[in-house]
């Protein structure tokens, strides 16, 4: 086959087969996977219009594009899939139970409440918690980790429950985002006086694509001008017709804030699951789920919670969360007490993680603790590489020199590393808000829980960031790494403080204005002739000082006759010196400047940048 020349390379050309390539590979990556010199692929780019190096992690359309080019077809492969197929390797199945039928038992529903803001989420998660028939017995203290577990009777029976109690559907729409299901049932929380709002519809449609049976709670009863028939009319429009209008959603009439009727959307609950769901789990297996909640806890280390979907995770077991493994040094229920083991549908606090995963991370437990670091570092490297892929910026050959020269798009990127998901989250929304003008852009390239890390560092780099650690500090070597490699990593504990500061540096990047200082005047008193280096000043410095290298303008008679001279040599008697200071004597050289007369004065100066106020 004729081989095509790009640029005077020749090129490997398909026909069209399928190259398959993770997100955020680079032209290395390419190129081996065709056996070509990576070299060709960045002179392709190039000719696109492209610059890219040969290691540099790509976007999706750079790896689509570059593969039109040579008539090859790319399959990117998502993290999601590259992750099952990374748990193949190791012989893990994620996501299904082992054995068969009769291994299975009931495992209580996963709920999370969605809605409108102040329609009633929080009160109602509280007012759920209150009525909660397990914690009675404790009489101890109630632990926020995240989610918690209720029992509720439903036809003499004892029926748990489990409630994520993360604030709002964030949470939810991140988790289904990354692939991972975590709530069986949705219940709506509507205000009765209220009515349906646009974060209801939201909701509804969150919950509806994945495929979550809803149950409404229609809230705030004890209102006046409460209508909760018009909540259920407004509703049939999105198709959630109650039962008693032949519809088969349930909906309960609640107040939250008095615990009215809680009882009854808790069985209402129970019944949508029995009716339209098949809940059940395998106890006996490995146990596998998902992370809820995690934050780096100052005594005691990275602090996730956990929930168990199938197996049971026992205290002693080695697990595997995104990218952080370990052995479970202990667990707590959600009432503070230490457990031993926690089965399908649990939600547990897990202690003796390495670092802090991320929500939504799935977890698993392994059987060696080799396996566990390394599936680990497969995914941790597999992350850093996608937000490298992220933060590539495209610059087209046309506009480079443009973009540079103008210095029109000056861009401030971050990294914010936090203690908690929710201080990074605070943070990083009020730093997008800093109103700091057009001319600078702030963009967060990377968010985490946890300490400042070498991977971060290596983003930093890449991207010219800057790391911002929020009650947390560097890992190991990382900050080493950051001092070799000139990373500004800064370390606040005080949100304020934080954006005071991160304000103050986009001043600085913004468009310089410079003002004139005037720096010192100097009387010539004799005129040298040098044949090499032209009319030589012979000088008293009359005020300031006059320093080599600064600008200077010529006055005669009180008139400026020359500008933008520059004092291109500086002497006192044979020395050359960079200053000289008011009541000296020295010579000074214009550089090619020659005209020079006995009185002129000789007025140096410079650009200072002003202050930004
Ligand atoms: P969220 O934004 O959905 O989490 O709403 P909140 O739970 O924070 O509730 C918003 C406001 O409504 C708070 O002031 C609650 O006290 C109030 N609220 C919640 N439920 C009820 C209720 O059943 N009756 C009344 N009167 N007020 C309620």
């Amino acid at each position: 086959m004729q081989a095509p020349s790009v640029g005077g390379v020749m090129l490997p050309r398909g026909n069209g087969e399928a190259i398959r390539l993770s997100r955020g590979a680079s032209l290395t990556d390419f190129a081996e996977k065709i056996n070509a010199n990576p070299a060709s692929l960045v002179a392709v780019m190039m000719n696109l219009g492209e610059m890219v190096t040969a290691t540099q992690s790509v976007s999706d359309e750079t790896l689509q594009l570059l593969a039109g080019e040579m008539n090859y077809t790319v399959q990117i492969v998502s993290p999601e899939e590259e992750d099952r197929e990374l748990l193949e390797s190791f012989d893990i199945e994620f996501g299904e139970d082992e054995g068969d039928e009769e291994d299975l038992v009931v495992r209580p529903p996963v709920v999370t409440v969605m809605g409108h803001v102040d329609h009633g989420k929080t009160r109602l998660l509280d007012a759920i918690r209150k009525t909660n028939v397990i914690a009675g017995e404790a009489g101890g203290i109630t632990q926020h980790i995240g989610a918690y577990q209720v029992a509720t009777e439903v036809n003499d029976e004892e029926r748990k429950i489990t409630f994520i109690d993360t604030p709002g559907h964030e949470a939810f729409t991140a988790m289904r985002a990354r692939g991972a299901k975590s709530t069986d049932i949705a219940i709506l929380v509507v205000a009765a006086n209220d009515g349906v709002m646009p974060q209801t519809v939201e909701a509804l449609n969150h919950a509806k694509a994945a495929d979550v049976p809803i149950v409404v709670a229609v809230n705030k009863i004890d209102v006046e001008g409460a209508d909760p028939t018009k909540v259920r009319g407004q509703l049939t429009e999105y198709g959630l017709v109650a039962e008693e209008y032949g519809g088969d959603t349930m909906f309960v009439d609640i107040s939250a804030k008095q615990g009215l009727h809680i009882d009854s959307l808790l069985e209402a609950v129970v019944l949508t699951a029995d009716a339209s769901l098949d809940l059940r789990a395998n106890p006996h297996q490995d146990a596998q789920g998902i992370s809820i909640e995690s934050r780096l806890d100052r005594g005691r280390g990275a602090v996730a919670t956990v929930l168990v979907q199938r197996g049971t995770l026992r205290v002693g077991d080695t697990m595997v969360v995104g990218d952080a493994y370990g052995r479970v040094r202990a667990m707590l229920d959600d009432n503070g007490n230490n457990v031993a083991e926690a089965g399908p549908s649990t939600p547990v606090q897990v202690l003796g993680l390495t670092n802090v995963p991320g929500a939504g991370d799935n977890f698993l437990v392994v059987d060696e603790d080799r396996t566990a670091r390394q599936i680990a570092e497969k995914r941790a490297a597999r992350e850093r590489n996608a937000a490298f892929a992220k933060r590539t910026r495209r610059v087209s050959l046309e506009d480079l020199d443009k973009v540079l020269k103008a210095g029109e798009v000056q861009q401030l990127n971050l990294i914010i590393k936090g203690d908690a998901s929710g201080s990074v989250e605070a943070l990083e929304s009020s730093l997008l808000q800093l109103d700091v003008g057009e001319e600078v852009d702030i963009r967060v390239l990377h968010r985490g829980v946890g300490a400042v890390t070498e991977s971060d560092i290596d983003l930093a780099m890449g991207s010219d960031a800057i790391v911002i650690g929020f009650n947390v500090r560097a890992a190991g070597r990382a900050a080493q790494m950051a001092e070799r490699e000139g990373v500004d990593v800064r370390y606040y504990s005080v949100i304020y403080q934080a954006i005071e500061e991160i304000e103050a540096a986009l001043k600085g990047m913004l468009k310089p204005e410079y003002e004139e200082v005037e720096l010192g005047t100097a009387e010539i008193r004799e005129v040298f002739k040098s044949s090499k280096l032209g009319n030589i000043a012979g000088v008293l410095v009359r005020s300031g000082e006059v320093k080599r290298n600064t600008k200077a303008r010529l006055i005669r008679d009180g008139k400026v006759v020359a500008e933008n001279l520059t004092i291109s040599g500086l002497r006192r008697f044979k020395d050359d010196v960079t200053e000289i200071r008011e009541g000296f004597e020295g010579g000074i050289n214009l550089g090619n400047f020659n005209d020079i007369k006995v009185d002129d004065v000789i007025a140096t100066y410079e650009m200072r940048e002003k202050p930004r106020v």
